[in-house]
């Protein structure tokens, strides 16, 4: 089925169109107009001058829009999970969890869309403010150019339109090339949900282009992009003056304490570590056991590595679906193989057909391995033996990345040590980095990124501060 661009509340033409296939099929399932110039021009224009109408939007109408806009994506759930695991690869049951937090991240908008405010300020603190009264609102910083991933086409989109929109500015959204039709989906829901015209505009296309004429355009005042590290220096380069929030790469590590639960923590890291193929900013990646627990957490980890059922992501009782594209599931063939030859053991896995990667475990891996230094972004775990708490935690933070970080210990002071020494934008004490809920805020330190998202944080983001001092006397 052929879809249209979402520009200025109409759905209309563009460039050629891009395919978009089924992941682990390779059938063509539908296609999308590329955005030229002059539809991203036109997309920018309409998102400028909604700017104000959004501004002017009364709180508790842009909450309704909201709240419809949830109600509906649940209503159109199994079309979304459909849709998300067939351009995306994901198994069914874990596009299934993503409509369901895309719905409730438009939720919690619609709720935090009431409860945007400022506060009073004691301005007479200071001799100079003697006799002023003083306050600060939050406004909307306007127009928010939104570039997002392919691996959650729906909840990664709904972090940045519902909290924008929430806010009372207006987008210009540009999703991955290969996973543009739930995009497309989301778009028809708003504008059934009574979006104004112009509030959200769509523009489909390669980042190299239509990215890049998006974030170096004067009109717009902030940036909200997720994606790969590279991607978001190249961003910073483009973007002159605006606000930016980076949500970038991470190589999640795990640490396992003597003391921890290994038979629940084994099962976490295998979930943490292959859900949507290990292609999770937060994928457990590196994990540092303790000696005196390294040989059982291993065997554990390999039998919950070997239970993950691989193949078609619409059948119900898959857990891990091909990669994104065959190039990828080559590349992390060709790490892990480069590890092999380096004295690495692959415990289990390191299999792969066309797109598709078995879930692989690795031993007797080095620092300075790609596959521990490096975003594998791919169903591959590395477990590390470490002699104490002391050293996994040293270990575990030897990154330039700092999104999420995994501590399995039953031990307070350990928790406490962990939470000192560890430079990661989230602690996660008994589960895997891989944990997030929607509400929470959530970004990266270091080089994994800028700001925080979870709908709240997000907010405050996408506003400005206005002091208003009022002299009283
Ligand atoms: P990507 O290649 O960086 O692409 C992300 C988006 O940026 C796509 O829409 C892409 O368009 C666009 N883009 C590419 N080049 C651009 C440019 N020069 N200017 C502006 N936009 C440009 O990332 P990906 O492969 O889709 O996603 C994987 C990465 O995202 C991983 O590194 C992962 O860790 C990160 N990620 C982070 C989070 C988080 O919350 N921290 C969450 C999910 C993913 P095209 O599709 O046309 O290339």
């Amino acid at each position: 089925m052929d879809h249209k661009l979402f520009i200025d509340g109409q759905w209309v033409d563009g460039g050629p169109l891009i395919e978009v296939t089924n992941k682990y099929t390779g059938a063509v399932i539908g296609a999308v107009p590329s955005a030229r110039r002059e539809e991203v021009d036109a997309a920018l224009g309409a998102a400028n001058r909604a700017a104000r109408v959004m501004a002017d939007l009364p709180a508790h109408r842009r909450s309704e829009i909201l709240a419809r806009a949830s109600a509906r994506i649940r209503e159109r759930g199994e079309e979304l999970a459909k849709t998300i695991a067939s351009e995306a690869g994901k198994a069914l049951k874990y596009a299934r969890i993503e409509v369901d937090r895309g719905a409730t991240t438009f939720q919690i908008a619609s709720e935090e869309a009431r409860r945007l405010h400022g506060e009073t300020l004691a301005l007479d603190g200071v001799p100079a403010g003697e006799g002023y009264f003083g306050f600060y609102v939050r406004r909307p910083v306007g127009l928010i150019a939104a570039i997002s991933p392919f691996n959650f086409p729906l909840n990664l989109v709904a972090h940045k339109v519902a909290p924008a929109l929430a806010a009372g500015n207006s987008l210009v959204l540009k999703p991955a090339t290969s996973t543009p039709l739930t995009a497309v989906l989301l778009c028809e829901i708003l504008e059934e949900a009574g979006l104004p015209p112009g509030a959200l505009n769509l523009v489909v296309g390669s980042g190299a282009t239509v990215g890049e004429w998006m974030v170096s355009d004067a009109r717009v005042a902030k940036i909200t992009f997720t994606g790969s590290p590279p991607v978001g220096r190249r961003i910073t380069q483009l973007a002159g003056i605006k606000k930016i929030t980076l949500e970038l790469g991470n190589t999640s590590p795990v640490i396992i304490a003597p003391d921890a639960d290994l038979a629940y923590a084994s099962k976490r890291c295998a979930v943490g570590a292959y859900y949507n193929s290990g292609q999770v900013c937060i994928s457990v990646q590196r994990i540092y056991s303790q000696r005196p627990v390294y040989e059982p957490f291993t065997e554990a980890f390999v039998q919950a590595s070997q239970a993950m059922v691989v193949g078609d992501p619409l059948d119900e009782r898959v857990d891990v679906g091909p990669m994104i594209d065959v190039k990828e599931a080559e590349r992390i063939e060709g790490w892990v193989q480069e590890a092999q030859a380096g004295g690495a053991q692959v415990l289990t896995g390191g299999r792969r057909e066309r797109g598709v990667y078995w879930p692989t475990v690795l031993t007797d891996v080095r620092p300075e391995m790609k596959v521990v230094a490096q975003e594998a972004f791919a169903p591959v775990a590395s477990v590390i033996a470490c002699d104490d708490f002391e050293e996994a935690l040293r270990q575990a933070d030897e990154t330039e990345f700092g999104l999420q970080v995994g501590v399995f210990t039953r031990d307070v002071n350990r928790v406490l040590q962990a939470i000192r020494r560890l430079n990661f934008g989230g602690i996660i004490i008994n589960d895997t980095p891989a944990f997030r809920t929607d509400a929470m805020p959530y970004g990266g330190n270091r080089q994994s990124g800028l700001g925080r998202e979870g709908v709240r944080f997000a907010m405050e983001d996408m506003t400005n501060i206005q002091l208003v001092a009022i002299r009283t006397g």
